[in-house]
């Protein structure tokens, strides 16, 4: 198809938008490692997990089998207000590297939460409300993840706790405005609230907190209320099962004008949005049907995939959740201060572990600076101000892009552009006065890391 016949946006139709989430673990014939209890080291089952997490986001965390996942029509109803989300073709970028790769980009900043999350939070709100429940809890970093789920139960009506890791709680007031003016409560962590809590502060006073910690804050609320549960926005199959939305549409897209991607790029933290965008995509490929390169892009300064260890491990600092085997820095790695916090999770989704280390899926790590480099080359051609983690996709679209141009192949590169950053301007100012610094932890700090993973007979790595 001719250049001119592409348009720079392509829309679907409302009509058009997935009536089902895909499951990609029904395609895999190296299934994910079941969850753990973190103290028996028994497989945890249905019954084991209801006291923390809600009836039917359970099923869907532990279904290895079902493709398709239909999706109801309350949650649709919810993303027509924000979705279809556009794919478009990035011609300005192209023209400004000169490159003969055909670049396009999903863009899931369109609505208030300003990124892909919202398309879990709808999920995971209706079905809390669904079983009844009063209210949810939860953590936010930086504070997507705490926004779209205000949103979401705003909605429908649920009450909403969120834990904001005490640094964020401090350095991002508007954020915390945002969530309190849907009306949800937001409470610094570590807090006096809860046993984790006050035994965290007891041993590190002064502590600014971590996601990590936040998590153990949020659990041990939602089982201590009556009729609250605990969600969670990323590295859960669940969540990634909700995200691949974002992949079926743009597989959609991309089918309505016979276009083929050979290269398919996403940021991974937690590895939601990711997983979502590829789904679809490996799932060709997991069949035989189709072969494409997935690239998983993470930050230098919290390496999960790249330089992690493929093991069990605790999903908080509390070590109140199950045991997941992924990829992982171990849970009491501490990331160095990086500015795109929705990226510093110790640990990465299970599913996407397993196809890494199976050999489906590649994976770069990148330096911060870097990032913003080419998230404000982005910016000053796209016209969209990308959030610092969307901008690690972007660094590596472009190098890919780059490449192309050495060789002269019109590769079709697709990369998932998350959300916007308009949240993130302390980084970009940071930027702009050349104070930003990479950092890059060394062996021994991801050795203090790795110390601090639980044994698991059978799971050595
Ligand atoms: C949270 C977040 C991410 C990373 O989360 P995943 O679960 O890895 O997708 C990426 N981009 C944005 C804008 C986010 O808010």
């Amino acid at each position: 198809m001719s250049k001119k016949e592409i348009p720079y946006k392509i829309y679907l139709e409302e009509n058009e938008m997935p009536t089902s989430w895909y499951n990609l673990r029904a395609d895999m014939k190296n299934k994910p490692a079941p969850l753990l209890n973190a103290k028996t080291l028994e497989p945890m089952g249905y019954e084991d997990l209801r006291p923390v997490f809600c009836d039917e986001l359970i099923r869907q965390e532990l279904d290895d089998t079902t493709a398709y996942f239909p999706i109801p029509d309350e949650i649709r109803n919810f993303y027509k207000m924000y979705r279809p989300s556009p794919l478009v073709r990035a011609y300005c970028l192209e023209e400004k590297l000169q490159t003969p790769a055909k670049i396009y980009y999903k863009f899931e900043g369109n609505n208030t939460s300003g990124s892909h999350k919202l398309n879990s939070a709808i999920a995971q709100a209706y079905y809390a409300k669904n079983q009844g429940l009063k209210g949810v809890t939860t953590e936010t970093g930086a504070g997507q993840w705490g926004t779209a789920l205000s949103m979401a139960c705003a909605y429908l009506g649920l009450d909403c706790k969120v834990f904001m890791v005490k640094v964020s709680y401090e350095q991002k007031p508007f954020r915390r405005e945002i969530m309190r003016t849907y009306g949800a409560s937001v409470t610094p962590s570590p807090s006096e609230t809860t046993k984790v809590g006050r035994e965290i502060l007891e041993r590190h006073p002064g502590t600014t907190g971590s996601l990590g910690c936040a998590i153990s804050e949020a659990v041990e609320t939602a089982t201590n209320l009556d009729g609250y549960r605990y969600v969670l926005g990323s590295v859960l199959n669940q969540v990634m099962l909700h995200q691949s939305v974002i992949g079926l549409e743009t597989k959609a897209a991309l089918d309505k004008y016979g276009i083929v991607p050979d290269v398919i790029i996403g940021c991974a933290g937690g590895g939601s949005n990711l997983g979502g965008l590829i789904a679809p995509f490996m799932g060709e490929k997991l069949r035989g049907e189709r072969d494409y390169r997935f690239i998983a892009v993470e930050p230098a300064s919290c390496p999960s995939f790249t330089r992690g260890k493929f093991a069990y491990d605790y999903c908080d600092t509390g070590m109140v959740c199950p045991l997941a085997k992924m990829h992982t820095l171990g849970s009491n790695f501490i990331p160095s201060s990086n500015h795109a916090g929705g990226l510093r999770y110790h640990g990465m989704n299970p599913i996407l572990s397993q196809l890494y280390h199976d050999g489906l899926m590649e994976a770069v790590a990148v330096e911060q600076t870097s990032v913003f480099e080419a998230a404000q080359m982005f910016a000053k051609v796209e016209g969209i101000l990308p959030a610092p983690e969307s901008s690690h996709a972007i660094r590596v679209a472009i190098d890919e892009a780059m490449k192309c141009k050495e060789t002269g192949e019109e590769k079709t590169i697709v990369f998932g552009l998350t959300g916007t950053g308009y949240f993130d301007m302390v980084a970009y100012q940071k930027f702009n006065d050349g104070l930003m610094q990479d950092y890059v932890p060394t062996e021994e700090d991801l050795q203090r890391g790795f110390d601090g993973l639980p044994s698991v007979p059978g799971h050595e790595c």
